[in-house]
């Protein structure tokens, strides 16, 4: 199973990711190059690089398992300020480099929200910012999120997913599946073999190159995007164990993106990830109902 989860991108960049991802005995991992809400990168290390390529072939991770995600705070659906659009265009150019002096082949990327614009607006202007960022040479491929749906967010139906795609020049460009968004939106995944099949006579399923598994918070088609641990929510155990076992999936890697679990101390709240529970229950293929207060006794 090629499986992982979301981890820091600290002090010690991608050696401290690698780092976290061997901790939680992952063999897959995503990251933002930053905090997720800002532009601030620091400049890549190279002796920290260095040190990383090191450790992801000591402990023989596939590059193509490791994963970037770019910053919620690009949007390339709304164009109604011009100057924030390209912005967009510009900073997700830059994270792409980024990637590339990272040896990161893929990019998680959510569509945009079209805020003010209609829907078909907003489609139209990623296509436009795509075809001005995706070209042919380049090593690093962004994947286009399946999203929940929430206000104005597109592509959260395949249906949109694949208008995006036809409209970029390039086919160096793909999909990353989301299961809470995928419930959220309205795809029932109890049937995922007919998603699968929805989704492979619409797209291609060769274009899938990596999968979120989370749970959800909230009912089919909410188009709300909250994610729940694993067992803990609206899909439960057995069918995202399904899912991850999926073999026309098997090759895919599949994160991890649940909350992290709080304890109280003092008068401080703590977190703590879950990431290392919920890898090792999937493998095992069993619910552990006691998964949280594990993690809590763990960490103390
Ligand atoms: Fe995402
Ligand atoms: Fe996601
Ligand atoms: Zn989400």
């Amino acid at each position: 199973m090629i499986i992982g989860s979301h981890v820091h991108f600290g002090s010690e960049q991608l050696l401290g990711s690698v780092k976290e991802a061997i901790s939680y005995g992952a063999n897959a991992f995503m990251f933002y190059t930053g905090a997720p809400q800002n532009t601030i990168r620091s400049k890549i290390n190279l002796d920290y690089l260095n040190e990383a390529r090191k450790m992801i072939i000591q402990y023989e991770l596939d590059p193509n398992h490791i994963i970037c995600h770019a910053p919620y705070i690009i949007n390339l659906a709304n164009k109604e300020k011009e100057e924030a659009w390209n912005f967009s265009i510009s900073f997700l150019k830059q994270e792409i480099s980024r990637c590339e002096e990272l040896g990161v082949k893929y990019i998680v990327l959510h569509p945009g929200s079209s805020v003010k614009l209609t829907k078909e607006e907003g489609i139209k202007n990623i296509i436009e910012a795509l075809n001005i960022i995706v070209n042919d040479d380049s090593n690093c491929m962004i994947l286009l999120e399946t999203m929940a749906g929430k206000g104005s967010e597109c592509g959260s139906s395949i249906i949109e997913i694949k208008e995006i795609l036809d409209g970029v020049n390039s086919k160096n460009i793909g999909v990353c599946l989301d299961t809470c968004h995928l419930n959220d939106a309205g795809y029932n995944m109890d049937e995922f073999d007919n998603f699968l099949d929805e989704f492979d006579n619409l797209i291609g399923l060769d274009r899938v190159k990596c999968i979120h598994i989370n749970d959800s918070k909230n009912i089919l088609g909410s188009h709300k995007d909250r994610h729940e641990n694993i067992g803990f929510g609206t899909l439960g155990f057995d069918t995202i164990l399904k899912i991850v076992n999926n073999d026309k999936l098997k090759r895919v890697p599949k994160i991890l993106e649940t909350p992290y679990i709080s304890k109280n101390d003092g008068d401080k709240e703590l977190l703590y990830p879950p990431y290392k529970f919920e890898i090792s229950m999937l493998k095992m293929g069993k619910f552990n109902p006691n998964l949280l207060i594990d993690i809590r006794n763990y960490y103390k």
